[in-house]
Order: structure tokens, then sequence, then C-alpha cells
């Protein structure tokens, strides 16, 4: 595996633990509001196995874990090695993915190469294409959703909301689909000059819309966050 980017220590990316988040480059889909979009042209300080496995060793101490995000992990090769070897070093993994592939995903929860797994969901189906920019394999997202819901030790969902591409209705669509899960998170869009969409062109969801949501979903999980 290569990766592109690093975030040596982060408190937020995985609950209640301190991991390094790794990047990779590389997506199938083209999200407007895709904060990293030189990961989707390959671009970024290029970081390979040794070197993470070198910072992790050193930094055994103070980091949990690690979490591998993108650009779309699962479209790599050498993923299910790489989190092989990160396991068997004693490390916790968070993948996070768009779910597009859930051949890979199976194979690594049942072999148990992943602990946590953050999962996209983009929109209601019939609204998948617009925000994720590409042709969807619906089908796909629903196995992938399933099976992070059946085998995952444990997870979130999420969806970023922004006016441009979603509507508080279609929040309500998505949360009644996934209803009864363990975690869902809505994240709200935040602009900055690395949107592919180009800075200043999408807009975040108002305080009321937020709440909207919460009124009505947040029953429907053991977690609902707005972040
Ligand atoms: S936000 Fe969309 S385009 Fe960007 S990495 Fe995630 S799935 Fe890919």
């Amino acid at each position: 595996m290569e990766f592109l980017g690093q975030v040596k220590a982060s408190f937020i990316d995985y609950p209640n633990k301190i991991c390094t988040v790794y990047f990779v480059g590389g997506c199938n889909f083209r999200c407007p509001y895709c904060h990293n979009s030189h990961l989707l042209k390959d671009i970024g300080e290029s970081i390979d196995e040794a070197q993470v496995f070198g910072y992790l060793e050193k930094r055994r101490n103070m980091v949990d874990g690690i979490c591998v995000s993108g650009g779309e992990p699962t479209l790599h090769a050498g993923l299910e090695p790489f989190l092989g070897e990160v396991k068997r070093r004693g490390f916790l993994v968070k993948l996070d993915t768009n779910g597009t592939s859930p051949g890979v995903l199976e194979n690594l929860l049942k072999n148990k190469r992943v602990d946590y797994v953050a999962m996209d969901i983009k929109a209601p189906f019939e609204k998948y294409e617009k925000v994720a920019g590409r042709p969807v394999d619906i089908e796909a997202i629903k196995r992938s959703i399933d099976l992070v819901r059946d085998l995952s030790a444990d997870y979130e969902f999420r969806t970023t909301v922004c006016r441009e591409l979603l509507e508080v209705g279609d929040v309500l669509e998505i949360a009644e689909y996934i209803k009864g899960s363990r975690r869902y998170i809505l994240q709200n869009f935040r602009d900055c000059s690395s949107v592919l969409a180009g800075e200043g062109k999408l807009t975040p969801f108002a305080k009321e819309e937020l709440d909207a949501v919460k009124d009505k979903v947040s029953g429907f999980f053991n977690e609902f966050k707005t972040r």
C-alpha cells in the first residue's frame, strides 16, 4: 500500500481512541463536497508501509490504532494484507469507506481485519448518482450497509449534507432505511479551498435544518450526532 497523507495523532477520527490517519489516493466517486480533491488526482506526500510501521512502533504507547481513509481504501488490492499486518502488531483498525466494494468489505470483516467501519451513505438511493458524481451500483451499497450492520464489531453510518445536494426530507429517507443501526452521524458541509466543487460553491445546512432532522431521527439509533 502507498499512502498520500497522514494525520499523526487524531482524537476525532476513531471514537474514544487516538489514531493515526492514513489517506489513500483515488476514488470511484466525485462528490462535489469532497475535501480531499488532491487525493482524487493521486497528489500527496507518498508514505510506504515501512514508514507506517516504523511510525506506529515508535508511537506504540501513544496511539491505539489507525484509520484508513481516502480516497476509497477498498479499491486498493494491498489493503487486506496491510491491515492484517497492522492487526498482527496489535493496533486497532478503523476503515472509512463509500461502500462500493461489498466483496472486499466482507472479506475484511470476516477475516477480522477491521474493528470499526465508518460508511458514507451519500443520499437516498434515487439521488445517489447526483451526489456521488458517478454511476453507482445501488445493490452494492445496500449489501455493504447490511454487512456493516451484521459483521462489524463497531460502526457508524454518516452523511455529509449541503443545501445544493440534499434536503431535510432526503436525510429522513436515509435515516428511515438504516433505522435501528448503532450510530448515524450527520456531517455538515464545511467549505475550504480543497473542496472538489470549488470554494464558495456549496452551502451547509442551517441549524434549523439540522435540528429538524435531529428531532425526527435521534430515537432511531443508539447514537445520533451532528458535527
Ligand atoms: S467524499 Fe466522495 S469523492 Fe471524496 S473520497 Fe469520499 S467518496 Fe470519494
